[in-house]
């Protein structure tokens, strides 16, 4: 007879684990890169809350971001965002920030909150108001190879891209699972080896390779091919992707890669439960 009590202990620590990654999400409040999108917001441009075991972690709050998360996320309050990260500061990624960092902090009232960003999102010619960044708990700098817990989600910044600012993707790994956000950049061979993970988050914003540093169709597949993640989530679409359609190319590149591929949409929520399932 097989022994319950050492199966009530497996199951236990399934259903632990099965607990733990099972409110955990990625919240796109925005979808949109570029110029057009700001002036139209045909697609939001409000970056991506991460919402990973019991930490949330705002990334790249472009134009209306607050707006967004109130609306998308109606249960959350802001003051309880952990991190903000900027990839750089275009402002397509940035122009919420000081919003958020005055929220976080209630006007300078409590000090709180975590911000992490590039050297030259701040000072004189940054997009950071200085002022705020005293009411901060914690103020990190990106470097390549910066490594920051919060809580229990480990980040890591491994590489300095090739844009016209100073700008770095991330890792997000946990003891479940691992998230890569490649944010803009002209490709390069060494994203490949830098993003490993099981879930790609990719800036896709043309479609053909440019002069102006972005990522494009035929880059994304060379990075999700090298890759292999379980699944690859596309975003961050500039007019032309959106006139060709982000469903097509996700398509497009699953046919290529073999990899389930994703195009994000405004305010959907992704639970790393169902992402996982796809690998
Ligand atoms: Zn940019």
């Amino acid at each position: 007879m097989k022994n319950p009590r050492k199966r009530q202990t497996k199951n236990d620590k399934q259903y632990r684990r099965q607990r733990h990654t099972t409110n955990d999400e990625i919240v796109f409040l925005g979808t949109g890169g570029a110029r057009y999108m700001i002036a139209t917001q045909l697609r939001a441009t409000g970056g991506i809350l991460f919402r990973l075991k019991k930490s949330n972690i705002l990334v790249d709050p472009g134009p209306e971001s607050l707006y967004r998360l109130l609306n998308y996320v109606p249960k959350f309050n802001p003051e309880k965002i952990d991190a903000v990260v900027l990839s750089h500061k275009h402002i397509d990624h940035s122009a919420d920030i000081n919003v958020y960092l005055d929220v976080i902090t209630k006007g300078g009232f409590k000090k709180n909150g975590m911000l992490i960003a590039p050297a030259d999102a701040f000072g004189e010619h940054g997009v950071i108001f200085t002022y705020l960044v005293s009411f901060l708990r914690e103020v990190h700098i990106i470097k390549p190879q910066l490594e920051i817990s919060i809580g229990d989600v480990h980040l890591t910044f491994p590489v300095k891209h090739e844009h016209p600012v100073e700008t770095y993707g991330m890792r997000l790994v946990t003891r479940d699972y691992s998230i890569s956000y490649v944010a803009d950049s002209k490709f390069f061979p060494g994203i490949i080896d830098a993003y490993r993970a099981d879930i790609l988050i990719l800036n896709l914003l043309r479609i053909e390779p440019s002069e102006i540093e972005h990522l494009s169709i035929p880059d994304c597949e060379k990075i999700i091919t090298g890759i292999k993640p379980k699944v690859a989530v596309i975003t961050h679409f500039g007019m032309t992707m959106l006139r060709q359609g982000p469903w097509k190319v996700a398509n497009q590149l699953k046919d290529a890669t073999g990899v389930v591929v994703l195009a994000a949409e405004d305010g959907k929520h992704y639970t790393i439960e169902k992402l996982l399932s796809y690998g």
